[in-house]
């Protein structure tokens, strides 16, 4: 009998390159064919089969409140009532730029734009058109869309892919970035002896989930906001992943909250960029900052950058209604969820003797596999892609087996929503054992 995923991926693969609008959902690095989803609710998708599965996917993060909450679908279909698209501004623009500066104080400013890339892409330009210099640091497994000065030693697809970059980026592109270690003050600080003046910006993720979740060391962020400034160059924190999802302002915020808590002062960057939660599902992805460096923008700066879908009404619509149902209610339940599934799952590896390592930043994780992982962690990116990877493919597919969407690459961060509720999470539970014990035997 025929699988309707089977065959929506042969069709797929005639019109689309490699059946699939993104990379990573091709299943290239676990095989098998992708499931193609027909509809998802709450904690749940189903493909197009019929065949449900618990959703430890969550759409790459947006989905913090679960898939098509119902309040956010009524805001959507009331928005789309009235226009899917002005190309004019809208008071809803306005009402989710005051949210995230509500969040982020510092985003003094804020620019909507459509995809994370977007975001990252004009955050870069902005930090050459305010600078001056060529130059950007960006440190590698770090992801930060698909913009060709930010390719190099990228995370996400392009490590799952096991591709250094990626072809149709000139020489030139790549010469203006440098690609430093992960967790490597050091580096930075060279870097910076060599190249400061030339450079515009460091960016990073706040905390990177693009190689596996590999957070900051103690001191790392804020040693980024020390060397840039000593050298006159803007410090981005790629907060696309992160923002509004591991707490209601973001990495920065329960970093911050942390360091002031043991009496330090905290550190606040130049440019935040914003994707993913903010849109709840739907296109939108936005920059902030404090007014001096964001009125570069046009149209009251040179630095141009526009969008003919900026700020669309039904996406903001969108974005507004999951802001501002995420409480903390919302963020200690995604976070209780989080911790019970990271301990089994540890636990699971564990019993099955899998030597691994769990790595959590707030309700984001991630497993590695192998000796070394397990003995001293996972700091940077090469010691991400030192692990055992073909144990997450067993894993993955035992899992999907049992019902449950994994990311299918082990380099990808792990994602749960507040409708993750018992029920979901014992499914995942039940799920665990056989998966772990598929993985020992890999
Ligand atoms: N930055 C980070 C940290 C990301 O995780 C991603 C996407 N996973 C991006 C930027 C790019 O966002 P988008 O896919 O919306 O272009």
């Amino acid at each position: 009998m025929s699988d309707p995923n089977n065959d929506a991926f042969l069709r797929a693969q005639q019109v689309i390159p490699g059946g699939v609008s993104s990379p990573v959902r091709a299943y290239r690095s676990v095989g098998g064919d992708p499931r193609f989803l027909a509809s998802a609710r709450g904690a749940y998708v189903t493909d197009v089969a019929g065949r449900e599965y618990v959703d430890l996917v969550c759409s790459w993060g947006p989905a913090l409140l679960g898939h098509a909450h119902p309040d956010v679908v009524a805001a959507v279909q009331e928005a789309a009532s009235r226009g899917l698209s002005f190309g004019a501004p809208t008071v809803a623009e306005v009402d989710l730029a005051e949210e995230v500066r509500r969040r982020v104080p510092a985003a003094e400013r804020v620019r909507l734009v459509s995809t994370g890339t977007e975001a990252t892409m004009t955050a870069i330009r902005l930090a050459r058109g305010v600078t001056g210099r060529p130059l950007v640091v960006k440190f590698a497994g770090c992801y930060h869309g698909h913009v060709d000065a930010l390719l190099a030693e990228a995370g996400s697809g392009v490590a799952t892919l096991a591709m250094p970059g990626s072809a149709g980026v000139t020489e030139t592109a790549a010469a203006e970035t440098l690609v430093l270690p992960y967790n490597d003050l050091a580096a930075v600080e060279a870097a910076f002896t060599q190249h400061g003046s030339r450079i515009a910006a460091v960016i990073t993720e706040a905390s990177p989930a693009n190689m596996g979740v590999v957070p900051p060391h103690e001191g790392f962020n804020e040693g980024l906001r020390r060397i840039t400034r000593e050298h006159g160059a803007l410090f981005v924190l790629d907060e696309v992943l992160t923002g509004f999802r591991v707490g209601p302002s973001g990495w920065w915020g329960l970093e911050n909250a942390r360091i002031q808590a043991d009496g330090g002062a905290g550190y606040v960057p130049d440019l935040f960029t914003f994707g993913k939660v903010i849109g709840g599902g739907m296109p939108v992805a936005a920059l902030g900052g404090p007014a001096a460096i964001m009125d570069h923008l046009a149209p009251l700066g040179p630095v141009y950058q526009a969008g003919t879908l900026s700020g669309n009404p039904v996406a903001v619509a969108a974005g507004l209604t999951t802001l501002r149902l995420a409480d903390d209610a919302v963020y200690a339940q995604v976070d209780r969820t989080a911790n019970a599934l990271a301990d089994a799952v540890g636990e699971a590896f564990s019993r099955a003797g899998v030597e691994h390592v769990v790595q959590r930043a707030g309700s984001l994780f991630s497993v590695f596999f192998g000796p070394l992982a397990a003995s001293s962690g996972v700091r940077d990116y090469r010691q991400a892609q030192a692990q055992e990877t073909y144990r997450y493919t067993a894993f993955f597919h035992a899992m999907l087996e049992a019902g449950v969407t994994l990311p299918p690459s082990v380099f990808e961060a792990w994602f749960v929503s507040a409708a993750h509720d018992d029920a979901a999470v014992n499914r995942v539970l039940e799920a665990l054992p056989a998966a772990a014990r598929a993985a020992a035997a890999a």
